[in-house]
C-alpha cells in the first residue's frame, strides 16, 4: 500500500531522514520505534507532504505522493493524527469531527461517517456537543482518531498518540488502536512507548538518526537485545 524508497528528508542542512526505505502493506499495524529526535514525526511530516523531501519516492498504491502537495494527499486516502492532537479546543466534538470530513470523497458521506465513528467510540456521542478542549487527554486522543476516520482513510499515520496521558489512559489509547487495526485500517504508528506499541502492531522499524537500523516482526523487536537494553531500560 505504501512504500518508501531511499527517501531523505532535511532542515536546512540537517539531514533528519537518510534514506530510508520501509513498506505498509494493506492491513497491516507497522511501528516506527526509536528515541527523541530520531526522525520519527519527521517521517510522518514527508509521508503527508508537510515537508518535501529532498531525495527518494513515497508511493501510496502506485501513485508517488511525495510531489503532492499536503491537502491533496489526503485525497489518495491518507490521514495522520498529529502529535499533541492538535484539535480545536473551543469547538465542540462534533464540530471537530465535522473537519476531517473535507476531502472532497468525504463530504457527501458525512452523516454516514458520524455514525459509523460514533458507533465505534460512543464516548464521542455521548460528549458530541462537548468543548473539545474541556475533554479528558484519552477522549482527546479519540476524538483526534475519530476525526481521522471521517475522512475514511486507508492509511492512518499516528504520531505518538500516548504522549502526555496517565499510564491508565495509555493503555485505553493502544486499546484504541488495536480497534482500529482490527476494523481494517492500515496503520503506521510512531511511538516513544516501545513496550506498549510492540503488543498493537504486526511489525516494526528502529529508527535512530534518521536511518532505520532495525526491522521485523513485533515480536522479533521485543526479543532484540538493543531494544530491549536502549528502549525498554532492561539490560
Ligand atoms: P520526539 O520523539 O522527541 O518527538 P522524533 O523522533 O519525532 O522525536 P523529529 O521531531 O522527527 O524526532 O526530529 C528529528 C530531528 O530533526 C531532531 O534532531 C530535531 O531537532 C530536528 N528537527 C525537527 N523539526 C525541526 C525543525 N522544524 N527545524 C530544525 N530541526 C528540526
Amino acid at each position: 500500500m505504501l512504500s518508501l524508497e531511499n527517501v531523505s528528508a532535511a532542515y536546512g542542512k540537517f539531514r533528519a531522514l537518510d534514506n530510508v526505505s520501509m513498506t505498509v502493506s494493506p492491513g497491516e499495524a507497522v511501528a516506527v520505534i526509536g528515541a527523541n529526535g530520531a526522525g520519527k514525526t519527521t517521517l510522518l511530516r514527508a509521508i503527508s507532504g508537510m515537508l518535501p523531501v529532498t531525495a527518494g519516492r513515497i508511493i501510496m498504491e502506485g501513485v508517488e505522493i511525495s510531489a503532492i502537495p499536503p491537502h491533496h494527499i489526503v485525497e489518495h486516502g491518507i490521514a495522520h493524527v498529529p502529535e499533541n492532537r492538535r484539535l480545536f479546543p473551543s469547538l465542540s466534538v462534533e464540530s471537530n469531527l465535522r473537519l476531517g470530513s473535507y476531502p472532497r470523497i468525504a463530504r457527501s458521506q458525512f452523516a454516514q461517517r458520524l455514525d459509523y465513528v460514533y458507533d465505534i467510540f460512543p464516548r464521542l456521542k455521548e460528549r458530541r456537543r462537548q468543548l473539545a478542549g474541556t475533554m479528558s487527554g484519552g477522549e482527546q486522543q479519540m476524538c483526534a482518531i475519530g476525526r481521522a476516520l471521517m475522512s475514511n482513510p486507508k492509511l492512518i499515520l499516528l504520531d505518538e498518540p500516548s504522549t502526555g496521558l496517565a499510564p491508565v489512559i495509555v493503555a485505553q489509547v493502544f486499546e484504541l488502536i488495536r480497534r482500529i487495526s482490527e476494523e481494517g485500517y492500515t496503520v503506521l504508528i510512531v511511538e516513544q512507548n516501545v513496550q506498549k506499541v510492540l503488543q498493537v502492531v504486526d511489525r516494526a522499524y528502529l529508527l535512530e538518526a534518521g536511518t532505520i537500523r532495525m526491522s521485523g516482526s513485533a515480536d522479533e523487536l521485543r526479543k532484540s537485545d538493543d531494544v530491549l537494553k536502549s528502549y525498554m531500560g532492561i539490560a
